[in-house]
Formats: C-alpha cells, sequence, structure tokens
C-alpha cells in the first residue's frame, strides 16, 4: 500500500470507452489529486462481469495514458480482490451485521404490495426485513448489511453486500479497496452521491477511516441526460494529440478551468496543457 498525505482514485467500470463525461471525472479527480501533491491510483472495477464490455478495461487504459493522466503503482482489477471482500463480509457476519436473505425482487414488491404501497416505474425498493431476523436462510443467498441508522434506514435500508449469485456489490468493494489502498480522497461524480452515505455507514460497521469526498458536475447530453453508454455517448479519440488537447478541454471547460491559454493557446503539448490546468485548479481550490 502506498502511504502518502493525498491519495486519490479513479475507479472506472469497463463497461466501455471513456467518454466527454468519464474523461471530465477522471481529469477533475486527477488535478485534484495533482494540486495536492497527491498520488493517484486507477482501479478497474469489473465485479459485475455480465456488464463489463470484454476490453473496454485496455481502452480506457490507453486512452487515460493518451491523454497523459498518469497513476501511481499497478492497475488494481477488484475481480483479482474478492478474498479481501469476503473477509470483510465475514466480519461483518460474525459480528451480526450482516445476515442472510433469500428474498427475491418480486417476494420484495410483494411485501410492500401487503402494505399497500405500489411501486413505481424505476423505483428502487427499500428492503422491509423480512429476513433481518430469521436463522433459517440458508444457501445460496444474498448478504445484507444490517441498517440500524434511522435515515439510512428510512432511505435505503438494509442493502445487499453479496448477491446470490455469488457476486460482491459495489458498495462493499468500494469502501473495502478505498481503505485498504489507503485513499484518502474520493474525488467522483455527482452521479453516485447518494451512494455515500452508505458507503460511510459501511466505513464505520467495518472500523475503517472515512475519506474526504468531492462530488464533481456530470457532463449532461442535450436531453439533460447524464452522458453514459445508454445515452449512446460518444467515446473520445485519443489517437492524435489534437483529438486528446480537444477532448481535454472540453473537460477542462466542464470542470470550470478558466486560465484562457488552455483553450486558445494551440501550440501547447499534452504535457503542458496539464500542468498549466494543474495551476489552474491550484488556483481555484486553494
Ligand atoms: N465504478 C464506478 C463507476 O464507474 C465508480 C466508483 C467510484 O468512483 O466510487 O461508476
Amino acid at each position: 500500500m502506498l502511504t502518502c498525505n493525498y491519495l486519490g482514485r479513479f475507479a472506472p467500470s469497463p463497461t466501455g470507452a471513456l467518454h466527454a463525461g468519464s474523461l471530465a471525472t477522471a481529469l477533475g479527480s486527477w488535478l485534484h489529486a495533482r494540486a495536492h501533491d497527491g498520488k493517484w491510483l486507477l482501479r478497474i472495477e469489473d465485479l459485475d462481469l455480465p456488464r463489463c464490455i470484454p476490453e473496454s478495461d485496455k481502452t480506457i487504459i490507453q486512452q487515460l495514458s493518451d491523454c497523459g493522466l498518469s497513476w501511481d503503482g499497478e492497475v488494481e482489477y477488484q475481480s483479482k480482490r474478492s478474498h479481501f471482500y469476503q473477509t470483510s463480509l465475514s466480519q461483518l457476519i460474525e459480528s451480526r451485521k450482516a445476515y442472510a436473505c433469500r428474498c427475491t425482487r418480486k417476494q420484495i414488491e410483494d411485501a410492500w404490495l401487503a402494505k399497500g404501497f405500489k411501486k413505481q416505474r424505476h423505483q428502487e425498493l427499500i428492503y422491509p426485513g423480512s429476513c433481518r431476523d430469521r436463522q433459517d436462510v440458508v444457501p445460496p443467498s444474498a448478504w445484507r448489511l444490517r441498517v440500524e441508522d434511522a435515515t439510512l434506514r428510512e432511505s435505503v435500508g438494509d442493502f445487499v453486500l453479496k448477491r446470490a449469485d455469488g457476486i460482491f456489490t459495489y458498495q462493499l468493494a468500494v469502501v473495502v479497496d478505498d481503505a485498504l489502498q489507503g485513499i484518502t480522497h474520493v474525488v467522483r461524480g455527482a452521479d453516485l452521491l447518494d451512494n455515500t452515505p452508505r458507503q460511510i455507514y459501511l466505513q464505520q460497521c467495518l472500523a475503517y477511516p472515512t475519506p474526504q469526498y468531492l462530488h464533481l458536475p456530470i457532463v449532461l447530453d442535450e436531453n439533460q441526460e447524464k452522458l453514459s453508454k445508454q445515452t449512446l455517448a460518444l467515446a473520445i479519440q485519443t489517437n492524435s494529440s489534437e483529438n486528446v488537447l480537444k477532448a481535454l478541454r472540453g473537460a477542462g471547460l466542464h470542470l470550470g478551468l478558466t486560465n484562457s491559454t488552455l483553450f486558445n493557446q494551440s501550440d501547447l503539448s499534452v504535457s503542458q496543457w496539464l500542468e498549466r490546468a494543474i495551476q489552474n485548479y491550484k488556483g481555484m481550490i486553494f
């Protein structure tokens, strides 16, 4: 583990190439780390294999490296770190902070229906706690965190740490990795903001420190939707320095960089652009 006063990270899921939105997050997180003379790790979050696109980790790595967004240490893959997640889950199970659950989505919906509550389209249902006090749940089961905090309980309920198909969830993996890697600052998109209270709560359950969080504004398309693979966001092109600078300028503009040479001076190399962007960013945050 690297030890450092500032240790940041970029943690993309390999579900496609970087687009203007994910590049803005990468650049913001990188600038924040470099402006603090910090280190910046790259972690590929490839736990949910059915959602991953083969080889897109390599594309992301190539795009970051073409953009000069250099990382420290080796690239970590969550798919190789399951033993860490299992150790933390076992710790939660032993301390009775996690419990087994075999409820299906349909059963959860039915439990709410029985209480007279009808699910709206796209609404995430809070788990009603049906298995919370059961001792007879047999494998294969999911594992849920026993959430005792009243606000969190009301807003998200007992959330899943490991799915019944054996896949560890994003919430558990991200908390374990941030702690074991010694991450001090998490800079990521505002679309993940509502996950943060869950992650802080889980850190407390596992007696992990809480890093500092900064959530960056997300890039929206003309329909005011988050750029994503689902909304057919285009991959950024990084095959020439003109294209790299074009992509970096777009990301820099989105992050609110103001130094006019970043946007107007056409003879800057990628590394000169990044150096100026760090100075510009420092002026914005210090
Ligand atoms: N892997 C997550 C994503 O690509 C980001 C995780 C994080 O930054 O906490 O949306």
